[in-house]
């Protein structure tokens, strides 16, 4: 037997951050054994559909990387069958009247304001708020005829009453439910759309899902998945329900509660690398100190046994730890390149005006000073801004009582100092410019810093930017001294 997962993303509206995990799983499951990894488009509920949702869905998987074998690509000629539900609709019909023949399940004409009015009764009576099975008995050959005067209608599964079902999920184990407490589930919306419940179960069954990982959330819907099967003779695949995720603050991770959208991680350029790493963690544990994984070695060490039960915690600060880990592992070059691919799609007017006039050089030494401390890529611009703008002079910032500038002049000689030096420097080289620096301050008996911190403000006008020696090894000689020229006109 094929093995083959699957997600069946919602195309309503942003790509969440905790799909993106569940796919995931999905993938990492099916890859370790050579299995199939699909995806299904699921926008049956046309009330919430959103048209670019599905490009984006589409989008996520190609810049992760956890591609899928089967999915509705533009790109992929594998049209086995359509792999989006509204395509699909003639399927779930067909489905849907066998059951209705069978007396699975029946035709229903309750409005929606006699289902509001049986609502509030039912709640004033503190009674549980479900379906009154007011169509339940209707016969067949009635409800077709009233069918066939264009009564509206929807088709309802015949639950059954007082049966406790045992459900072995592979994360959760042994669940339990009882059907008295479902409603007739709706499967045909009046509109000829199935409703969720409808249609997954026949998708999973015709396209040959085996296992489906999905988040936590759809256990519940679980009783009305095994009587939705068991009415249409049909076997369901494994399912893995993965354990919710919730914000550090205990929130849980909704749209609402913060940043979700898996696009926003990619545009402030998460390395796809560490996200995934990251996300992998969220319900996982390979049971080894070992933090980094490729999405490679991911695949390899995956194991259902190692996903938890309880919740995960999203830490955005854990997240940027380990994607300014993996920018310190990144190869410089690569490293450039991506830099480079990231301003050009996000901040292409710096990249248009201020970045390709500079050289490649300068640029990669920039990066290569930053690689360090880099945290996330749009932090770039805020970071070196100085290496690439004429900075606004603050002569404030020269003064440091702790490291005895008191005065103005005082810095203005250190200045001086260093100017002397650069002007006398042919080749510049950094254990020969640290060299000249120590001896000539030692000469004029000054402390090193006393020297150093002037220069690297005058260099950077930040209070805080790298070393002086470090600053002249990318500004280079020339734009070293214009800039030590101009602060000691201005005092
Ligand atoms: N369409 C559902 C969703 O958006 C899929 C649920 C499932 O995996 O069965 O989450």
């Amino acid at each position: 037997m094929t093995i083959k997962t699957r997600v069946a993303p919602s195309p309503t509206g942003f790509v969440h951050l905790w799909f993106l995990r569940t796919a995931l799983f999905d993938y990492l499951f099916a890859k370790k054994n050579k299995w199939i990894f699909m995806v299904r488009i699921e926008d049956t509920d046309q009330g919430r559909f959103v048209e670019w949702s599905i490009e984006a869905i589409i989008k996520m998987f190609e810049r992760t990387g956890i591609m899928p074998d089967e999915w509705p690509s533009p790109y992929q000629d594998l049209w086995n069958w359509p792999y989006i539900q509204s395509e699909r609709l003639d399927i779930y019909k067909k489905y849907i009247d066998k059951l209705i023949e069978e007396g699975s399940a029946y035709y229903c004409f309750c409005s929606a304001e006699r289902l509001t009015e049986v609502r509030q009764q039912q709640t004033e009576l503190k009674l549980p708020t479900k379906y009154d099975e007011f169509c339940r008995n209707i016969p067949l050959e009635d409800a077709k005829k009233r069918v066939e005067n264009w009564e509206k209608y929807v088709v309802r599964l015949k639950i059954p009453k007082w049966e406790k079902l045992v459900f072995h999920d592979l994360v959760k184990w042994k669940v339990e439910f009882m059907t008295s407490e479902i409603e007739d589930t709706v499967l045909l919306k009046s509109d000829g759309f199935p409703t969720y419940h409808g249609a997954v179960i026949i998708d999973d069954f015709l396209m040959k899902v085996t296992h489906v990982f999905r988040w936590e959330e759809w256990l519940p819907s679980m009783p009305k998945q095994i009587l939705t099967a068991r009415a249409l003779w049909i076997e369901l695949p494994y399912y893995a329900h993965l354990p919710n995720v919730l914000w550090i603050d205990r929130k849980k991770l909704s749209k609402r509660t913060g940043d979700v959208a898996v696009e926003n991680y990619l545009k402030k350029w998460y390395l796809v690398e560490a996200l995934i790493n990251y996300l992998a963690f969220l319900g996982w544990n390979p049971k080894t100190t070992e933090e980094f994984f490729t999405l490679d070695k991911l695949v390899e060490r995956f194991d259902i046994a190692d996903v938890h039960k309880a919740w995960a915690v999203f830490d955005v600060e854990k997240l940027n730890w380990m994607n300014a880990k993996y920018i310190q592992k990144t190869e410089i070059n690569e490293l450039y390149t991506k830099l480079v691919a990231y301003l050009k799609e996000y901040e292409s007017d710096f990249y248009a005006d201020v970045f390709v006039r500079h050289s490649r050089e300068y640029n990669l030494a920039i990066l290569k000073e930053l690689q360090t401390r880099l945290i996330k890529f749009d932090d770039f611009i805020g970071l070196t801004w100085y290496f690439y703008k004429e900075a606004k002079l603050r002569l404030d910032l020269l003064i440091n009582e702790k490291m005895w500038i008191t005065w103005l002049d005082f810095a203005k000689n250190s200045l001086q100092i260093a100017l002397d030096i650069l002007n006398e420097t042919k080749v510049l080289e950094l254990d020969n410019l640290k060299n000249s620096f120590i001896e000539k301050i030692k000469s004029n008996s000054l402390k090193n810093w006393q020297v150093l911190r002037p220069v690297r403000v005058a260099l950077s006008w930040e209070e805080f930017s790298p070393w002086a020696f470090e600053l002249i090894m990318i500004f280079w000689i020339d734009e070293s001294i214009q800039r030590i020229k101009k602060v000691i006109e201005h005092i």
